[in-house]
């Protein structure tokens, strides 16, 4: 299933010329993954009225947070959170997946934005503004930023987490249940390294036979919750397992003996997970299973390259 994410992202990251100096900040990740994904740009300080180039901002441990100009002292948080608000009631009924926000900034950064004192001295860190509020209104959301996602399992699990939620927006619009249980299965042994209590969970209210608009919205809230666990090394070696024993009767013994060893190296850190999944991806190519073929955990996301897919 071919689908297009939409993520909200921070309009300076796209390259336009919004930051406070006039400037931008492109990013090169970014750029690789725009012909894969629907953007949905946002600059609240832009928005705000405060045009570019224009004062910095920084967030002032007050009562309530501030989010002051350095030059003018002005409080800009209520046109801030206003600008959130704005965004979230212009999004209900549409398919928003995820969220790629500027890192550290006082209005789009996601988390370890710094809050001073007014004497100058740095009290703590937390979620810029308006960042904070997309986070209240859509919890368990993949959002991240641009710095996070340099770590290369940190970006897979973001990608991952978009791309089903954007696969789920498309399944849970057709009217049949089968489509819902079709994605259900394709996606098991996915979910299985992510979060199997869940995973179950999830079976147990598609096993009711019925999913009408209630229990479809708690199935996504159970996606979400299932996704937002990022797997371990074990849970994916179980998973490879699992896959490894539909080899069973076709793989010769030794072969099987082979990947065996591998999945125990791997799940000591002494082989990468792409050693595991090229073996058995050749295993598979050979002796081809219907079931196993349709497990999206094999391509969770279009393979964009070599270099952001699995590590
Ligand atoms: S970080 Fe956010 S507010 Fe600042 S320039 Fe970028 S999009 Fe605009």
């Amino acid at each position: 299933m071919d689908v297009k994410p939409s993520i909200v992202i921070s309009a300076c990251l796209l390259g336009q010329p919004v930051r406070f100096n006039g400037g931008h900040c492109q990013d090169s990740f970014v750029l690789s993954l725009s012909p894969y994904v629907n953007w949905v740009p946002i600059c609240p300080e832009m928005e705000m009225g405060l045009g570019a180039p224009r004062e910095t901002l920084r967030l002032i441990e007050q009562s309530d947070l501030a989010l002051v100009g350095a030059k003018s002292g002005k409080n800009y948080a209520g046109a801030a959170l206003a600008v959130a608000q704005d965004r979230v009631q212009a999004w209900q009924g549409l398919d928003i997946h995820g969220f790629l926000l500027k890192k550290k900034s006082p209005s789009c950064g996601p988390e370890r934005v710094p809050v001073y004192r007014d004497n100058g001295y740095r009290a703590r860190s937390t979620s810029g503004l308006v960042a904070g509020a997309f986070r209240a209104a859509y919890p368990d959301y993949p959002i991240e930023d641009e710095g996070r996602l340099l770590d290369s399992g940190i970006r897979e699990h973001f990608l991952i987490r978009v791309y089903t939620l954007a696969r789920w927006s498309h399944v849970q619009k057709q009217p049949t249940l089968k489509a819902i249980m079709d994605f259900h299965r394709d996606h098991k042994m996915l979910f299985l390294a992510h979060d199997e209590r869940t995973y179950r969970e999830m079976g147990r209210l598609i096993a009711s036979g019925r999913l009408d608009a209630h229990d479809r919205s708690q199935y996504k809230q159970m996606l979400l919750q299932c996704l937002s666990k990022q797997p371990t090394r074990g849970s994916h070696a179980n998973v490879i397992q699992h896959l490894a024993g539909f080899l069973k009767r076709d793989v010769p013994s030794e072969w099987r003996r082979e990947l065996a060893n591998l999945i125990d190296q791997y799940r000591q850190k002494r082989q990468p997970r792409q050693a595991v999944m090229t073996l058995i991806r050749h295993y598979f190519r050979q002796h081809p299973h219907a079931w196993v073929k349709n497990q999206v955990y094999f391509q969770p996301f279009p393979e964009l390259d070599s270099s952001l897919n699995f590590v």
